[in-house]
């Protein structure tokens, strides 16, 4: 048994949406292999998604709000993030990779924790690239007490 007190660990979840069009295409692959790995989402011209990113945060509440981080500032951190630079882009002329959900959500989680103060930090960051296809990048764990 531990001697430290067991903290309860407090989230806030910022949800936010954005239209944008890419298409998965690997340099690595001809066409032909690209269609096959990606399907549809190869073809060529591309084609659009209603993304959401949802952002879950983890950190010590203020004891002087009882919030994490105020609600106003979070999403605007989230949109300056996330929303500007892609709403109604070409999300291959925005980010260097292929734009799996899984690379966005990788990405996405890097961008947003440079907007965000530093005692805070992502729990998860969801990707929603359609209802049924949600990506999801972690932070790592806070260190353990003994
Ligand atoms: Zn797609």
């Amino acid at each position: 048994m531990s001697a430290t007190p067991l903290l309860p660990r407090v989230q806030l979840t910022q949800r936010v949406r954005f239209e944008a069009a890419h298409r998965l295409v690997s340099p690595r692959l001809d066409l032909e292999q690209n269609l096959q790995v990606y399907g549809k989402c190869a073809r060529p011209g591309g084609h659009g998604h209603n993304y959401e990113v949802e952002v879950t945060l983890r950190g010590p509440l203020d004891p002087t709000t009882g919030m994490l981080m105020g609600r106003k500032e979070f999403r605007e951190a989230v949109e300056r993030a996330v929303v500007e630079p892609c709403d109604h882009r070409n999300l291959n002329d925005v980010v260097s990779e292929i734009t799996t959900g899984e690379n966005l959500a990788r990405i996405f989680f890097e961008w947003v924790a440079r907007e965000l103060p530093p005692h805070l930090e992502i729990m998860r960051l969801r990707v929603y690239e359609t209802p049924r296809n949600v990506f999801e990048a972690y932070g790592g764990d806070p260190p353990t007490t003994p």
